[in-house]
Formats: structure tokens, C-alpha cells, sequence
């Protein structure tokens, strides 16, 4: 073997063979939303710190795929977006998300939203259009965005954020703390909801900084008059101190996996129709 040449070919075969997957899943991705029940959304509670009462759900895609099994949102969301089928893959979940809430008598549901789908500037028009095919009140919708999307001057995005506020829907930072934007320049977008990432709520044993940092964004949030969920709890120790610092709404396998519809309406004891 020629080391020049032989190196090379076993990079651009090791390339060939991580683009050949890349081009497998997002056909596969494809394939998965003409139909066939691969793709579904899974509901987790998220309750009250305080009554302990489930206040609404958070939608999480899934995806199952029939030879691979379950593949992670983590995986398939940034491959969606690329290749452009996020939009659709978005309306999917943001459909079946506010059809399952408009039977949830108040409760409201959380749906993830990508940066890609925010750019788009039909974006609002269509959050809009769901909303009255599902009859969901616009305040009982809660759309997540990550702090580098809530802080893109992208002036779609800006615009579909302010037709979203007039539209009465409700709009969450998720992840919290991960990014490098400040709750001030947030403020300016009249942001309803914090999401406390939870690398820190897991740090809350034994890490000081993550609770004196927990406690300040609570503390700061509250001060502008936004609430706070912490995401990720899972010891009753992270809710109890979680609680105590005054965190409003708590979210975690603690309490509740993500689950099918059938099982999230029965929990709520909602009649399941098909
Ligand atoms: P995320 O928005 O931060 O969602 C929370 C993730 O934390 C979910 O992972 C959830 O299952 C997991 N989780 C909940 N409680 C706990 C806990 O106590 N401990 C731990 N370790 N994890 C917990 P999941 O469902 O795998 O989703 C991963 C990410 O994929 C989401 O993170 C979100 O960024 C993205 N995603 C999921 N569904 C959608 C969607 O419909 N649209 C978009 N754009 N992104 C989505
Ligand atoms: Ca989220
Ligand atoms: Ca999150
Ligand atoms: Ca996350």
C-alpha cells in the first residue's frame, strides 16, 4: 500500500460512508413523513411547584424507524434541517400537539420550535391556521425557542415573533443558561416563559455555583415578570430546593416520562377517541 494515496482513499471512503448514512436517514426522514406511522409526538406532564398539579405538557417528537428502531429528535431534527424537511416535520408535531391540547380543558401544551421554521416568514401565518383547524386558544400554545434564536436579528424571525405575540401565543427560552444572551436583551422580546437548562438543576447536588446561578435567574426572571420552569428534574431533593427557590413549574422524569397520547390523555382522564 502507498501511504499517500491509501490514507486518502480511507478518508474519502470514511467520508463516502458517514454522507451515504446522512443521505439514508434524510430519505428515510422522507419517507417517514408520507404516512406510515413512524413519526409521532409523545407528551410530558410538567406541574405546579407549588400545588403539585400537572399545569400542561411539553410535545416531543419521536421517530421510529422500521429496521434502526427509535432514533433520537437529537439526530433527526438537525438532518431535517438541513435538508429541508423541517417545516413539514415542525407542522407535523405543532398539529398534533394543538389537537391534543384542545381537549386538555386549560392545560397547556409546550411545542419545540426550529430556528430554520422561525426564518421562514410564512411561519406565524401557518402557527395561526393550526390554531383555528384545532380550536386551540392562542394562550394555551407555548412555543420554545433556544436564546440564539430568540437573539438572531433575522428580521423574519423578529417578525414572525411579534405576529406570534399578537397573535396571544405564548413564547419560552428554552435551555436557559447554555447560550450567552442576557434575560435584558431578551426582555425586549416580551418572552412569557424561562426554561432552566437542566445541566444546571443536575448540578443542584453538590455544585454551589449551580444553585446560586438557578437562584439568580429565577430571582431576575420573576423581577421582569416572566415565569420559570427547570427542565430535567429527577430527585426529589432537585424539586424540593427547586421549589424552594421559588421556581414556578417543574418538568422531569421525576415526575413523568414522555408519553404517547393514549397514555398522557388517560393520566389526565381524557376519553381517548381514534
Ligand atoms: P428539549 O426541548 O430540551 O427537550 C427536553 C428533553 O429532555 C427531551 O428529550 C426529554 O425527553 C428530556 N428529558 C425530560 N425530562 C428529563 C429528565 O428528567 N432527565 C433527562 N436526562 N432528560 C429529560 P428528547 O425528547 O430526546 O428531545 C431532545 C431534543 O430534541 C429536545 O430538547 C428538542 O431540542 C428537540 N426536539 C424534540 N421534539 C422537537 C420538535 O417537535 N421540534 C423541534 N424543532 N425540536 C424538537
Ligand atoms: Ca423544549
Ligand atoms: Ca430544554
Ligand atoms: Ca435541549
Amino acid at each position: 500500500k502507498t501511504t499517500g494515496r491509501g490514507r486518502y482513499s480511507f478518508f474519502s471512503e470514511a467520508m463516502d460512508e458517514t454522507l451515504g448514512l446522512r443521505r439514508k436517514t434524510e430519505m428515510d426522514l422522507r419517507q417517514a413523513l408520507l404516512g406510515e406511522n413512524q413519526l409521532s409526538v409523545y407528551f410530558q406532564p410538567i406541574q405546579s411547584a407549588r400545588t403539585r398539579q400537572i399545569v400542561g405538557c411539553e410535545a416531543l417528537l419521536r421517530w421510529h424507524h422500521p429496521e434502526i428502531g427509535w432514533i433520537s429528535p437529537e439526530l433527526f431534527i438537525p438532518i431535517a434541517e438541513e435538508a429541508g424537511l423541517i417545516d413539514d416535520i415542525g407542522q407535523f408535531a405543532l398539529h398534533k400537539a394543538c389537537a391534543a391540547a384542545a381537549k386538555w380543558h386549560g392545560l397547556s401544551v409546550a411545542v419545540n420550535v426550529s430556528g430554520v421554521e422561525l426564518a421562514n416568514p410564512a411561519y406565524a401565518g401557518k402557527v395561526e391556521k393550526v390554531l383555528v383547524a384545532t380550536g386551540l386558544a392562542p394562550s394555551r400554545l407555548e412555543l420554545e425557542i433556544t436564546e440564539s434564536v430568540a437573539t438572531d436579528e433575522d428580521s423574519a424571525a423578529v417578525d414572525n415573533l411579534i405576529a406570534l405575540r399578537d397573535l396571544g401565543v405564548r413564547i419560552a427560552i428554552d435551555d436557559f443558561g447554555t447560550g450567552f444572551s442576557s434575560l435584558g436583551r431578551l426582555q425586549s422580546l416580551n418572552i412569557d416563559r424561562i426554561k432552566i437548562d437542566r445541566s444546571f438543576v443536575q448540578g443542584l447536588e453538590g455544585k454551589a455555583d449551580d444553585e446560586a446561578i438557578i437562584r439568580a435567574i429565577v430571582d431576575i426572571a420573576h423581577a421582569k415578570g416572566l415565569r420559570t420552569t427547570a427542565e430535567g428534574v429527577e430527585t426529589s431533593q432537585q424539586g424540593d430546593t427547586l421549589t424552594r427557590m421559588g421556581c414556578d413549574d417543574l418538568q422531569g422524569f421525576l415526575y413523568a416520562q414522555p408519553m404517547p397520547l393514549r397514555d398522557i390523555n388517560r393520566k389526565l382522564g381524557i376519553a381517548h377517541d381514534t
